[in-house]
């Protein structure tokens, strides 16, 4: 007992220690850079560098292939901490791990000793790519085809909204290996930037989370070996769909840490301005205040239920179901309190002299992207009426 009690105690510590370390690296290089980054909506090459030496960018990749082998609590707590800031720079943390995920669950020993070491040594990023312009919630209709030829697949298709399509090393990209099947029919390869006939197209302007990077991929006869393909033909959905439970309560933190931000910002205006004394409890300025900080504690409360099933492996629990509640939960949550700050900020919060704008545009991609919302409340009540 003692024994469990110990490692519960060191499990914490690091958790601890990731949180610490991202608060001060948030605080010292992300804050100062957070509106700059929204309204160049350029990539911010300077934070990957900063993220990369704390071992942001290699969170989920085991030891053993030089990464920090974190959990997935960890993962949160770092995506939230500098979401208090900057989701768009929150982001960059989520899609490396994303990327590296299926690599890391669906490969083989030699296939994560090439590419998940290669992508730490290099300090390189990895992008995930699987929408289409006709497959965005339904990714099991993804027409991306892998043609096997000899020695390699040659690789036909085109992807978009890809986050950091246009600034990765390397492509995690999900393709049709046999059409006749499906979900089975699914499988992940790797694709190095570089490769001939592998293209970056359009680069989207969106409303928010614009310092994030986000691109079509084309892939016209993209030759590809064999040997790196991940895992077996037709494991890709699965690689897929086990990467996204574990990426859903990260995209909750993120929403959670943004949403704080809004909260910490008018709370510390009202306190300045005295909003509550001079506008009083008729303006509903202190309830407004009450019911963000109590949305916000019921949302992490639910991403880290989520993430802690998954750091535990629950048996017996439907752990997509808690990941896709909060991911939904957590964004809903972000969007109603960054509303609820520009408007207590009243024609002040439209314009960017204060972030809350900035947040309230971020928050509405959040929850699309990862699965919309619509599709996360489906996965919960498709769970809810067929079980027993
Ligand atoms: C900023 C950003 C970054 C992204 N990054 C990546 C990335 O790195 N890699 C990647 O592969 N993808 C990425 N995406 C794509 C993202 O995951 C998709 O946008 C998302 O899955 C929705 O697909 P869609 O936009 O094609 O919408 P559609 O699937 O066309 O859906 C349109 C609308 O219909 C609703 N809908 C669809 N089907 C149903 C249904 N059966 N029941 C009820 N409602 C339904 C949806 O909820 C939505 O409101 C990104 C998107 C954004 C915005």
């Amino acid at each position: 007992m003692d024994k469990e009690f110990e490692l519960m105690e060191a499990v914490e510590q690091v958790r601890e220690g990731w949180r610490r370390k991202a608060s001060e690296v948030a605080k010292r290089v992300v804050a100062p850079r957070a509106a700059e980054i929204d309204e160049t909506g350029e990539f911010a090459w300077d934070l990957a560098e900063e993220y990369s030496q704390h071992g942001f960018l290699s969170l989920l990749i085991p030891k053993e292939y030089g990464g920090m082998d974190a959990d997935i609590t960890s993962f949160c707590l770092v995506a939230e901490e500098i979401a208090n800031y900057c989701a768009s720079s929150s982001l960059l943390v989520i899609v490396q791990a994303v990327g590296t995920m299926p690599l890391a669950l669906g490969g083989t020993q030699a296939f994560k000793e090439n590419f998940l070491t290669r992508i730490v040594k290099e300090k390189a990023l990895i992008c995930f790519c699987v929408t289409e312009p006709d497959a965005g919630s339904d990714s099991a209709s993804i027409r991306t085809k892998a043609v096997l030829k000899d020695d390699h697949y040659l690789l036909n298709g085109r992807k978009c909204f890809i986050t950091n399509g246009g600034v990765a090393n390397y492509y995690a990209v999900f393709a049709v290996t046999n059409p006749g099947v499906k979900m089975e029919g699914i499988s992940g390869f790797v694709v190095e930037k570089g490769t001939p006939g592998l293209s970056i197209g359009k680069t989207e302007e969106k409303m928010g989370i614009r310092g994030s990077n986000t691109t079509e991929v084309i892939l016209e006869d993209v030759k590809v070996p064999i040997h790196h393909r991940i895992g077996d033909e037709g494991a890709g959905w699965w690689q897929m769909m086990r990467t996204l439970n574990r990426s859903r309560p990260a995209i909750g933190a993120q929403a959670v840490g943004l949403a704080q931000g809004a909260l910490n910002y008018v709370v510390r205006l009202a306190r300045e301005k005295g909003w509550t004394k001079e506008k009083g409890e008729t303006s509903g300025v202190p309830y407004t205040l009450a019911d963000m900080a109590t949305q916000i504690e019921a949302a992490r409360a639910l991403v880290y239920k989520a993430a802690n099933m998954m750091d535990e492996k629950a048996k017996g629990t439907p752990v997509q179901v808690f990941s896709a509640m909060s991911k939904y939960f957590a964004s809903d949550v972000a969007m109603k309190v960054t509303t609820d700050a520009v408007q207590m900020l009243q024609w002040q919060g439209l314009t960017q002299r204060h972030p809350v704008e900035r947040m309230m545009r971020d928050a509405k991609v959040i929850q699309i992207f990862e699965g919309t919302n619509q599709i996360q409340r489906m996965v919960v009540a498709h769970t809810l009426l067929k079980s027993k």
